[in-house]
């Protein structure tokens, strides 16, 4: 029997300077959990932050022998603070992975918890209304599922899906195989594949704080996204290519027409202004995006760990429980 780390299900919350929420979302996230028969894990990620985050989860830790906190040695993302609580996560049984901000209802736990028994491997809460977000934030981010979902055929990536999930034990196993620096999640949880289930949701404006998430990053993400899981833009610059010199090849012959029949006196200068500028334009692109997926293998091929754990205090391990192996 494996009573070393009995815990059925772990919770893993990354977290980056959340101080002011993180007391309020242990509260709901634990009157959900002590509603059911197990103990259930809680892991803490402090993802370098700057404020009293830490001091939070310790004083969390010392209240609640199943308390995890590991703490990174500075702020690696979102992305990468979520893998290092999976990494970390005991759970025999099923991990949820939810926000430290309260935006995702931890009250949806345990609907996810019956989903998983009833057998799927990854159970994942999808958005059905955006309270407390921009009609900009909300349209650029439909544009992004909608492009990635073109672009990356073969792996569907859900639409308006958080990485707020549930994942089972082989279904995490299978994610931490996956150890790529450009970690986009979202694309990972999808790349695994098994039984798969969406259940919706409204997804709640920030309980404090602000997001972290600056359009300049949400962009780099997007970025992230679709050359983690695509070529499709070196093609298309390969494709741009072609269609600019055949454009190119047709001007020529129709430059040799016009001369020959109508004679041509020293003229057109606008017009190769403008033919050696356009050309310029599109192999400056076409070099951007080589370099984007060039700068990716340069990155992966240093093999450097994803993160650095400061400090790891795990949670007491789950002792045996008398009576339920008593009474067989
Ligand atoms: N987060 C993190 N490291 C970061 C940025 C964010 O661990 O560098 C955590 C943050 O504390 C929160 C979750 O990731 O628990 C989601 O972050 P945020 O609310 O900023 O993103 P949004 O909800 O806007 O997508
Ligand atoms: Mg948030």
């Amino acid at each position: 029997m494996e009573h070393q780390h009995a815990y059925e299900v772990s919770i893993v919350v990354p977290a980056y300077n959340e101080q002011t929420a993180l007391d309020e979302f242990y509260r709901r996230v634990r009157s959900v959990t002590d509603a059911l028969p197990d103990p259930v894990e809680l892991v803490f990620v402090n993802d370098g932050s700057t404020d009293d985050t830490l001091k939070v989860m310790e004083s969390l830790r010392e209240r609640d022998e199943h308390v995890t906190v590991v703490n990174l040695s500075r702020n690696f993302g979102k992305e990468i603070a979520l893998t290092a609580g999976l990494d970390h996560a005991a759970a025999h049984g099923a991990v949820v992975v939810i926000d430290a901000d309260l935006q995702d209802p931890p009250e949806l736990i345990s609907l996810m918890l019956s989903k998983w028994r009833e057998g799927y491997d990854v159970v994942y809460a999808k958005r059905e209304a955006r309270h407390g977000e921009t009609a900009f934030k909300r349209a650029t981010a439909h544009l992004f599922y909608r492009v990635i979902q073109r672009l990356s055929r073969g792996v569907s990536i859900p639409q308006d899906v958080g990485d707020f999930r549930l994942l089972s034990r082989r279904a995490v196993d299978a994610l931490l195989r996956l150890r790529e620096q450009h970690r986009f999640m979202k694309g990972l949880f999808a790349w695994i594949g098994y039984p798969q289930v969406a259940i919706p949701y409204q997804r709640d404006p920030r309980f404090a704080g602000k997001s972290k998430w600056s359009y300049w990053r949400l962009w780099n993400l997007s970025l992230e996204g679709i050359t983690s899981f695509t070529t499709a833009p070196l093609r298309l610059a390969t494709y741009l290519g072609l269609l600019t010199a055949l454009g190119g090849f047709v001007y020529g012959l129709f430059i040799i027409y016009k001369t020959l029949v109508y004679g041509e006196p020293v003229q057109g200068f606008p017009t190769l202004i403008t033919a050696i500028t356009f050309l310029g334009g599109v192999q400056l692109i076409t070099l951007g995006v080589i370099g984007e997926y060039l700068g990716r293998i340069f990155n992966e091929t240093k093999q450097r760990p994803l993160y650095l754990v400061q400090d790891y205090h795990p949670a007491q391990p789950l002792r045996e429980r008398a009576h339920s192996d008593r009474s067989t």
